[in-house]
């Protein structure tokens, strides 16, 4: 089975979980996992190939999930194998997400099929900005709010924020994950592993570990990875492995972060870290560690490695890395997970932040965005954490009947 049908089959599986906690009807089950509005939208793009200029179509798709709680709001990824199904089930996560943070907004993702590597940078801002063309009827500040996921970055921010302006008028939150030029957050970059961080943190000291004392594995060192490995070390975590695409790095004494950062950002690759040895993307999953972040794709932890994981506690940095069949494993053998929806939902949350500076022109000092991040991702791990211990069920089956409770408490009230 392909990864992006492992994970459809993943998400049903710990839905209809919460579905039958809560015993909800079929009918309001079928409503909370409709799409309000599925768009595909065709993105014609002139492309230099081969000495002259051949236009190329484009797929791509806006799916927005669910606004009973307020806009829709949710990424846009260029990667060459997103398609309708991904997008879907990515759409609906984050309205779990947006609801178990109790921010006041819906869920939605997109996307185009390309692999945008292989575009050069006009070509990029062509495809960026007729996309934003197609997709301004469905989108708004108060509608529909897009930011970057894999594939897309602050400058796809800025000409789309540019595109739609031209129409709207300026506009800066129509976006968010901005250049802070034009109306981004401080603090957003490093959002999301800050959070997966300060989560990791709050898990292990409930399971009594020392950061002193706790070994530390984070498969990818990109955005996610790398906040996270900074935060940990800070609190004195020992990071004994590291990975990206590459490969995998080790040392059991402890690997220095700002030699991995130095290297990632001179050569961009992490083999050949000084003072290391190399050890393989699989292996490195299976390494004698306290704590595991898989922090670089989706179905990494599968049926087939889950009885060789030797952590005592997962931190799902990447959205979906545990297939539910693993999840079943892990549960059995009393591995503590901290689910996605929880684990990084700092970036969802930095976002929301960021709205709101550009609604009020106003902006914040980091600090002030960090601490914020900190108070709010704290009191949604007691929340879900005591659900957890009341209903003795785990962190992510309480992590989802919080938030689909919530998403469907808001249909109720206003009436579907
Ligand atoms: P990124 O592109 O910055 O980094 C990805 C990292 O994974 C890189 O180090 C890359 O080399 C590594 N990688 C790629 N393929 C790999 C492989 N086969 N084996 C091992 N490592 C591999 O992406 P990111 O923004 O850090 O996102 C990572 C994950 O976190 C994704 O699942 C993403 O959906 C999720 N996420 C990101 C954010 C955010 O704010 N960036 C928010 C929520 C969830």
């Amino acid at each position: 089975m392909d990864k992006k049908c492992i994970c459809q089959e993943t998400q049903r599986h710990f839905l209809n979980q919460a579905f039958d906690s809560l015993t909800l009807k079929d009918s309001q089950q079928e409503l909370l996992l409709s799409s309000f509005r599925e768009t595909r939208i065709t993105v014609p793009v002139t492309l230099y190939h081969n000495g002259e200029n051949t236009l190329h179509t484009f797929q791509g798709y806006r799916v927005q999930h669910n606004h009973s709680r307020g806009p829709f709001k949710g990424g846009l990824r260029f990667h060459p194998d997103v398609n309708m199904g991904e997008i879907q089930a990515l759409a609906q996560l984050m309205t779990w997400k947006t609801a178990l943070v109790d921010i006041p907004f819906g869920g939605a993702k997109g996307g185009i099929a390309v692999d945008p590597r292989k575009l050069s940078e006009s070509e990029l801002e062509e495809l960026s900005r007729r996309f934003c063309q197609k997709m301004a009827p469905i989108i708004g500040v108060h509608k529909d709010i897009p930011a970057p996921d894999i594939g897309t970055n602050p400058q796809v921010m800025a000409w789309m924020l540019d595109e739609y302006s031209k129409t709207h008028g300026y506009r800066t939150a129509i976006v968010t994950g901005k250049p802070i030029a034009l109306g981004g957050s401080a603090g957003r970059l490093e959002a999301t592993g800050y959070g997966v961080a300060h989560l990791a943190h709050k898990a292990a000291t409930a399971l009594s570990l020392v950061p002193e004392h706790s070994k530390v594995v984070i498969q990818g060192f990109g955005n996610v990875g790398s906040h996270t490995a900074i935060g940990l070390a800070n609190k004195g975590y020992k990071i004994i492995g590291l990975s990206d695409v590459n490969g995998g790095v080790m040392n059991t004494a402890g690997i220095s972060i700002d030699q991995a950062l130095a290297q990632i950002t001179e050569q961009g690759t992490l083999t050949g870290l000084a003072g290391t040895s190399p050890i393989s993307n699989a292996d490195l999953l299976e390494l004698s560690c306290d704590i595991l972040v898989p922090a670089a794709l989706e179905a990494t932890i599968t049926c087939d490695n889950a009885d060789a994981i030797q952590a005592q506690l997962i931190v799902e940095a990447a959205n979906m890395p545990i297939t539910h069949r693993a999840d079943d494993q892990l549960k059995q053998r009393g591995v503590v997970v901290v689910p996605d929806l929880l684990a990084n939902v700092g970036g969802v949350l930095a976002s929301y932040y960021e709205w709101v500076q550009n609604l009020q022109q106003f902006p914040w000092e980091r600090d002030t965005v960090l601490s914020r991040l900190e108070n709010r991702l704290s009191s949604t791990y007691e929340t879900v954490s005591i659900l957890a211990q009341e209903k003795k069920i785990d962190l992510r089956a309480a992590a989802y009947e919080l938030a689909i409770q919530r998403v469907e408490q808001a249909i109720r009230l206003r009436g579907f």
